[in-house]
């Protein structure tokens, strides 16, 4: 049997949205490099990938150094200054994310909790053998303060990650889900629980923490086995079609594909 190509995060989180999208995506020749070549990246994806890898850096930065006397006065200065006038609001991003360190490090230093503030893994690469492997990319991993359990964090820059939104919340429940079930049957951390998630938008100057729920690591399981047997039997992926056609680069192939195969004199409005 033909080995099949991982199912990554992104796929994953792509069939829920629209099973044909993944169906592309999956097939696509830069499956593996989506969203990475950075003369194909969107302004949104640039300033993204700008910010994640400067908070990479700036633990990085730290590693050696975090009981320094008022370390917390240099922080900004260990996090990049974006000099292209086109990604300036990338400083106002750092600027805020220096300002939240900062108070969390004064919190843990008060806790007598110092070890906690540089994170157990940042830039995670993780792999599930499996019917079809799964792969993902976790920004950081955080010990909980006073405990052996873990907090998934994840950077997300775009105004539609507001997790006080129902939507983007069962989003990312599922996304963190897809990596839970593979952190802990891979066994990558075999001394600590996974707990909790928080994800971090610095343009809405927003952190959220949240547990991780059982129902949706049940849900997670039940949509990998769909997309598995889906792949393995050749089976039919339906098109979702509505608004997130609209931004979706597949939508030539797809609507020409979809008039002349299903519709034919029915004209569709995106
Ligand atoms: S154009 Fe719309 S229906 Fe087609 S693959 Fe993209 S999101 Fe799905």
């Amino acid at each position: 049997m033909v080995a099949q190509r991982p199912i990554r995060k992104s796929a994953f989180t792509t069939y829920g949205k629209c099973q044909k999208k993944f169906e592309y995506l999956y097939n696509s020749p830069d499956y593996f490099n989506y969203g990475l070549d950075e003369a194909e990246q969107n302004d949104p994806l640039r300033r993204g990938n700008l910010f994640h890898n400067g908070c990479d850096k700036f633990f990085a930065e730290l590693e050696g150094k975090i009981k320094t006397s008022n370390i917390t006065s240099i922080f900004r200065t260990l996090l990049p200054t974006i000099t292209d006038p086109r990604d300036s609001i990338v400083n106002t991003w750092f600027d805020w994310f220096a300002e939240t360190e900062k108070e969390r490090y004064i919190e843990l230093d008060e806790a007598n909790q110092m070890g906690c503030f540089i994170p157990i893994a940042t830039e995670l690469e993780i792999k599930l053998p499996d019917t079809i492997d799964r792969t993902g990319h976790v920004d950081r991993v955080d010990i909980i303060p006073g405990t052996k359990d873990l907090c998934i964090t994840e950077y997300k820059t775009g105004k539609s990650y507001d997790m006080d939104n129902s939507y983007s919340f069962t989003d990312m429940n599922k996304e963190i889900g897809f990596y839970v079930q593979i952190m802990n049957t891979a066994s990558i951390f075999p001394n600590n629980k996974i707990t909790h998630w928080k994800v971090i938008n610095p343009t809405l100057e927003k952190i959220w923490i949240n547990k991780i729920s059982p129902i949706s690591l049940r849900s997670v399981e039940v949509l990998y086995k769909e997309i598995t047997n889906k792949i393995l039997s050749k089976d039919k992926f339906q098109r979702n079609i509505g608004v997130l056609c609209k931004s979706c680069p597949f939508v030539i192939e797809c609507m020409d594909g979809y008039y002349q195969e299903d519709v034919k004199n029915e004209p569709f409005e995106i």
